[in-house]
């Protein structure tokens, strides 16, 4: 009997089509984001100008708004909220896309630089869920931002030009490798052995390490002192490229979450439909839990809503009760080299559209939001208003792992989310990889969301 069970997923939608055309040139414009911006701040920094070249202005508390207004709040150059106050009734509610742009890395501790056996290294506490082993002898790159004893600022970036040297956590050698070896993969590198090599120069008077910093303060002007002050990230080093021979694909640092924040981001910018009042969100500290003042749990997000709405002669309940959510995060994409992790009819595929996922959590669903039948429901109708091809997705099998994203933060003031993103090959790694397809439909999904 012929099986008669229903695809849920289209393959390959894009063969030659204009839609592919357009993946690609858009793609473009995304893989010099993901170069450009590998920290929160940079980020920031990058919404900002394309925000104002745009025609955004800063808000600030109390300010009047109408219609057409397009305002964005940097909060402390670390996270930002970008709105645009739609036509209709502000009692209809705002449409949020939400998506975060702190990435797993290694921070340096705030009294890192020591000397051992002639070099001079940086201790670091890394910075979300990274797997240890994949960090160590790959080039990084410092970037990050240091408050000096006076007050002022000095923004660093060391490990991007091809002129510029690089740092380096040190591995074992396989010949000297075999305990090492034969520990479970999550054990084999400590933590505290994730120390950035940073030089092995004595000068003529100076020990290597007092080199090293010698030469940081000729640079920046900063001290030893500084670095209790600072936030300094290694990132991998080196920028974003094409996979594959017919170049389908993008490996580089970060996909999570800047393949979702570029979409939500552009689709904000350039959505011609006026009618919503829109909201991006571009949030930090995902990665760890979404707490602290940049992070999706901080009031700022309610504060932004709840002053808009008053401003507009809203209810700021009734705002929030009326507004619809994408939290637009990734998801991990269905691998073949690991088939077992995987349920293969609910997760994502890449080449398969932007992700839709109704729930994350972990054991029995555990802290996931999980959106309403209902809402799925609206938001495939919106999706079906533009033709996006989408998928429904899951993180893995269950009970074997699991995640969560800023998804129940929003909804948990009353405000309907679901996750929205791309599917990701090797997530949280140096390296990610992503579809071009995939990342365009999540962009015009957003778009859908927006206008509909
Ligand atoms: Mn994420
Ligand atoms: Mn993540």
């Amino acid at each position: 009997m012929e099986n008669k069970e229903f695809n849920y997923k289209k393959r390959n939608f894009y063969t030659s089509t204009d839609r592919a055309e357009a993946a690609y040139e858009y793609a473009k414009g995304y893989t010099a984001f993901l170069d450009s911006a590998k920290t929160e701040r940079e980020a920031v920094k990058e919404a900002v100008t394309r925000a104002e070249a745009c025609g955004y202005k800063p808000y600030t508390f109390g300010m009047k708004v109408k219609a057409g207004d397009k305002l964005y709040y940097n909060n402390r150059g670390k996270s930002i909220m970008l709105f645009r106050i739609g036509t209709e009734d502000i009692s209809n509610g705002v449409r949020i896309a939400a998506a975060h742009i702190d990435s797993p890395r290694v921070d340096l501790k705030q009294c890192p630089l020591y000397e051992n056996s002639g070099m001079a290294f940086l201790k670091t506490h890394y910075y979300g869920g990274i797997r240890k082993y994949q960090w160590v002898a790959t080039p990084l790159a410092l970037h990050g931002t240091v408050v000096k004893a006076d007050g002022s600022t000095v923004d660093i970036t060391i490990g991007e030009d091809p002129e510029d040297p690089i740092f380096y956590i040190n591995d074992l050698l396989p010949h000297l490798g075999q305990d090492q070896g034969k520990k479970p993969l999550n054990e084999a590198i400590p933590g505290e052995s994730l120390n950035l090599l940073s030089g092995s120069r004595p000068d003529a008077d100076l020990s290597v390490r007092d080199n090293v910093m010698a030469i940081l303060n000729e640079k920046y002007g900063i001290n030893e002192e500084d670095f209790l002050s600072a936030e300094l990230c290694a990132v991998p080093a080196g920028n974003a490229r094409d996979v594959g021979l017919d170049r389908s694909m993008i490996a580089g640092y970060g996909h999570d979450d800047r393949c979702c924040a570029y979409p939500a981001l552009t689709s904000l910018l350039e959505c011609a439909d006026d009618t919503h009042t829109l909201m991006c969100i571009l949030t930090d500290k995902e990665e760890t839990g979404s707490d602290g003042v940049s992070g999706m749990q901080c009031r700022l997000f309610i504060d932004l809503i709840e002053n808009i709405a008053l401003a507009l002669g809203g209810n700021p309940a009734q705002v929030r009760a009326a507004s619809k959510c994408l939290s637009a995060d990734v998801s991990a994409a269905y691998d073949p080299n690991f088939p077992e992790v995987f349920e293969k009819r609910n997760c994502s595929e890449i080449n398969c559209g932007a992700v839709l996922a109704k729930y994350t959590g972990a054991r029995g669903k555990s802290g996931t939001s999980d959106a309403s039948a209902e809402f799925l429901g609206w938001v495939r109708r919106a999706m079906a208003s533009k033709d996006v091809v989408w998928q429904s997705g899951e993180l893995g099998k269950v009970d074997l792992g699991g995640g969560g994203t800023v998804a129940k933060f929003i909804a948990n003031h009353n405000i309907d989310t679901v996750d929205l993103g791309v599917p990701v090959i090797s997530m949280h790694a140096p390296c990610e990889v992503i579809a071009k397809s995939d990342l365009y439909e999540a962009y015009r999904a957003f778009d859908a969301f927006f206008c509909f």
